[in-house]
């Protein structure tokens, strides 16, 4: 499973940490930091935080990349 993850469209709303504080957290600025390669594999058994993360981003930022294609 690998996420895309757009910088520009995030806006600091911060639920993608809560929803998986392994995988991504905002700094003091409130800039997205990702905490694993994004270019490669959600790291094993995180893989139900970074669905729930990609729901709940308000901005659609993130969303699956190798899932079924949704236009
Ligand atoms: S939930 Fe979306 S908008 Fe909020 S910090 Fe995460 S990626 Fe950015």
């Amino acid at each position: 499973m690998k996420l895309s993850v757009e910088f520009g469209r995030c806006e600091g709303h911060g639920l993608c940490e809560e929803a998986a504080p392994e995988l991504f957290r905002l700094d003091d600025e409130g800039d997205l930091l990702v905490l694993y390669d994004p270019s490669a594999e959600i790291p094993s058994g995180q893989e139900p935080a970074a669905e729930r993360a990609v729901r709940v981003c308000p901005v659609g930022a993130l969303w699956r990349l190798d899932h079924s294609q949704a236009g």
